[in-house]
């Protein structure tokens, strides 16, 4: 079968897609992947062909560039005028290509668009987790929401003129926001399991849950593993790869973990550089983008953003979790780990050194946490992967 791929630039969203990419290569499809040109050898390593998008509407730092300030509606308008955009070439490019089906990101409304517009069944790859209204009640991030949408009001206005023009050029419905933002589709492939997603009770068989989809990744980063002592226990800091401008966190992380007998790895990303942190002590090492499936099983607790990604690659080591949302997306996945006593959230994504040192005991001495994550880990281990999520693909599209 032939399938068509569209993603946005981003490691939490290409991370899973390249590995199902690579499952679906494995097991003999054909996959045609829409990305931007830094990540066309990884792509191409999976077995998959790469097309660029043009340069002008989607590229390598499009994401970045329009998520690093948490605007949600401002994102949700971007995204769709590029889909207004890019719409005619897509289009074009399935009917020639005629796909079993289309596969895309659930962030990726064109995706979902393009595919509606020649009605093509659309397959979601779900990177994140549901953005429904009870979910955020509960999180106790309503409040931080409804700032947010205040505060950003007049993107609201924008998004609905984006939706309307949407609509009027093209003559495709659009999803409400902010499921716009996390768009299912026909078949929806979940990375995670379901007793992890709130309310799954009521979903039904369109929703696979198939657990993190991971894969080695090929260490291109020159991590100095070598440093590591396997006699010490090992803490690991990452805020992932978008919201991690937060220089002040890193140095509360050393103050209060440095100089002791734990080895830590502070992954700091492109935005925060080692020389902003003063003195780094004997005991942690920072590097800009850590292999994290290679330190994750050596790691006895994962200090978290909350990222849908690392929080489901930490448990699936069995790893308990402290969380430091930076966002309020980031903030509904921590809660979810906390309701499910796998971890522990600091709500203040700018804790002070005694706070972190204080929680970070607490996850480490309480066993029930390392127990929830274990427990959770072979939850996510049990669902099947990537071999899952190739067959429920197969089977929804020999069914149609
Ligand atoms: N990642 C990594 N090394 C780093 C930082 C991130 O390998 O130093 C990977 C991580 O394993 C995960 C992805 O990048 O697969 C980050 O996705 P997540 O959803 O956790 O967070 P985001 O970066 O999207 O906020």
């Amino acid at each position: 079968m032939k399938f068509v791929f569209f993603n946005i630039p981003t490691s939490g969203h290409v991370n899973p897609a390249l590995a199902l990419t690579a499952g679906l290569v494995e097991a003999g499809h054909e996959v045609i992947t829409y990305l931007t040109p830094g990540y066309r050898d990884k792509v191409l390593a999976t077995g998959s062909a790469f097309r660029a998008y043009p340069e002008d509407v989607v590229n390598d730092e499009y994401f970045s560039a329009v998520a690093r300030r948490f605007n949600p509606p401002r994102l949700a308008t971007i995204l769709l005028d590029s889909a207004r955009e890019l719409l005619p070439q897509l289009r074009t490019d399935l009917e020639r290509e005629q796909p079993a089906a289309v596969l895309y990101d659930s962030m990726c409304p064109w995706g979902r668009l393009a595919a509606r517009a020649v009605s093509l069944p659309a397959v979601t790859s779900m990177t994140l987790l549901d953005l429904g209204l009870p979910q955020l009640i509960k999180s106790g991030f309503a409040g931080e929401a409804l700032r947010l949408l205040i505060q950003n009001a007049p993107w609201m206005g924008r998004l609905f003129r984006a939706m309307w023009r949407l609509r009027r050029t093209h003559g495709l419905p659009v999803a409400p926001f902010p499921k716009v933002l996390n768009w299912a589709g026909d078949l929806t492939l979940v990375y995670t399991a379901r007793r992890f997603w709130p309310r799954s009770d009521g979903l039904g068989d369109e929703y696979v849950f198939v657990g993190p989809p991971i894969r080695p990744r090929p260490d291109q980063s020159g991590f100095p593993f070598e440093r590591l002592d396997p006699e010490r226990s090992l803490l690991y800091v990452s805020l992932g790869t978008v919201f991690n401008d937060n220089p002040d966190f890193f140095r509360q992380c050393i103050a209060a973990f440095g100089q002791r007998e734990m080895q830590v790895v502070m992954a700091l990303g492109e935005q925060v550089q080692a020389a902003d942190l003063g003195t780094i002590p004997d005991n942690i090492i920072v590097w800009p983008y850590v292999p994290q499936l290679e330190i994750l099983p050596q790691t006895s607790l994962f200090i978290t953003h909350g990222g849908m990604n690392s929080v489901h690659e930490g448990l699936y080591h069995d790893v308990p979790l402290l969380l430091v949302p930076q966002q309020v997306e980031q903030g509904l996945v921590a809660v979810r780990v906390a309701e499910m006593g796998a971890g522990l959230v600091l709500h203040d994504g700018r804790a002070t050194a005694a706070q972190l040192r204080a929680a970070s005991n607490q996850v480490l001495n309480e066993p029930g946490y390392r127990a929830s994550a274990a427990e959770l880990g072979a939850a996510l281990r049990a669902t099947g992967g990537v071999p899952r999520a190739v067959a429920a693909m197969e089977t929804f599209v020999g069914r149609r």
